[in-house]
């Protein structure tokens, strides 16, 4: 019992050498860096050729290499280990899921393939098949692991350059249209102007600005002064036909409940109160603010809900972030909190940025796609 205590405190102490690196301690891609040997196998001259190569497809904003040598994956299978490594990293552009890293554990004699999501199709798959069977496998059989790591970031910046992630827009390419790239999602052209839209409800309908006609910049210089005519036109009582009053804001509050009038002192609402005096007979007219902070309570139905929140956890370009919001009704004693979890940072993905110098993760995911190999 004495001994099988002193063993397993032996061994603690030693921190299980012959189990390998766990993910989480292979060390992060320096900036401008983008390849490890934690076995210091490769010469320095493989590496600052990995180095270049990987800045170079990262600059030019076609994907994101790197190249990890260990010595073991202390037993665990080489395929899970290295993609749960890319996922750690988040190698890669979020979004655009287009990190391919190229993982060798030297000891166990294996190398793994890893491509991003938005580089794994048929024709991806293909060409990293043959670079990891036609060339790296070659290399290490031959004993020269700097060749294989060489043609292995060759191979791999070929691979980003060519894959139909990054074909030109417009190709026809089949393949080209399973992934969309990024930029496209966004089209800068600036569509037909359309003129400022008010979503809360105010009880009434307002005439469509088109019917005006006119060309779009005029409309759009025209409209606010149109609301304003529109909302402070004439009304006629529609019990005694005679013309109604608009009351000024301190009469108006009479004519409104608490929640009303709480929701004018913060802005979020508007009233107007139109008066008849023959019949003793107030019309209330609601017009919420286009910007406000306020939302609608649930409980109390009035525009008074606000909410702040305090970061607990921020995030970074490796983990989100956590944040606790507190929710308060400014009318009635509603009141809510709860944590809400922030996605990580994105690195931008224009080769303009500055950002870019940093070697570390852009938040690519991977499901796992590529091509193994052994020798
Ligand atoms: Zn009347
Ligand atoms: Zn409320």
């Amino acid at each position: 019992m004495r001994a099988l205590l002193c063993c397993t405190v032996l061994l603690c102490a030693l921190g299980f050498p012959a189990w390998g690196e766990p993910v989480g301690s292979i060390p992060r891609l320096r900036p401008g860096s983008w390849s490890v040997d934690v076995t210091r196998t490769l010469s320095s001259k493989t590496l600052a050729e990995v180095d270049r190569r990987g800045s170079e497809v990262n600059s030019q904003g076609l994907g994101q290499l790197a190249v990890v040598v260990v010595n073991t994956t202390g037993g665990r299978n080489p395929r899970s280990y290295a993609t749960e490594l890319f996922n750690l990293w988040g190698l890669g552009h979020a979004g655009r899921d287009d990190g391919a890293l190229l993982f060798i554990a030297l000891k166990d004699r294996k190398a793994e393939i890893v491509l991003g999501n938005g580089v794994d199709g048929p024709s991806d798959l293909g060409r990293s098949d043959a670079l990891m069977s036609g060339e790296i496998v070659p290399a290490f059989k031959r004993g020269n692991a700097d060749a294989a790591v060489l043609a292995g970031a060759r191979g791999l910046s070929a691979l980003l350059e060519s894959s139909p992630l990054n074909a030109p827009s417009g190709s026809t390419s089949a393949a080209a249209q399973d992934v969309p790239r990024a930029q496209d999602s966004y089209d800068p052209r600036p569509s037909q102007v359309s003129p400022p839209v008010q979503t809360e409800w105010t009880g009434e309908r307002e005439p469509s600005p088109w019917f005006y006609g006119g060309g779009a910049g005029a409309l759009a210089i025209g409209i606010a002064g149109l609301r304003r005519w529109w909302r402070r036109r004439p009304r006629i009582c529609e019990s005694c036909r005679q013309p109604r009053q608009r009351l000024d804001e301190g009469s108006d509050d009479a004519h409104l409940d608490a929640g009303q009038r709480r929701e004018e002192r913060l802005g979020s609402v508007d009233y107007d109160v139109w008066w008849c005096g023959s019949c003793q007979d107030a019309q209330v007219k609601r017009y919420g603010a286009w910007l406000t902070s306020y939302s609608t309570c649930p409980r109390c139905d009035y525009k008074t809900k606000s909410e702040s929140s305090t970061t607990l956890v921020s995030a970074t370009y490796d983990h989100g972030g956590r944040v606790r919001v507190t929710v308060t009704c400014k009318h009635c004693d509603y009141r809510d909190e709860f944590t809400r979890s922030t996605p990580k940072l994105t690195r931008p993905s224009s080769s303009s940025s500055s950002s870019r110098s940093s070697g570390s993760s852009g938040g690519g995911r991977s499901s796992g796609g590529g091509s193994s190999g052994s020798w």
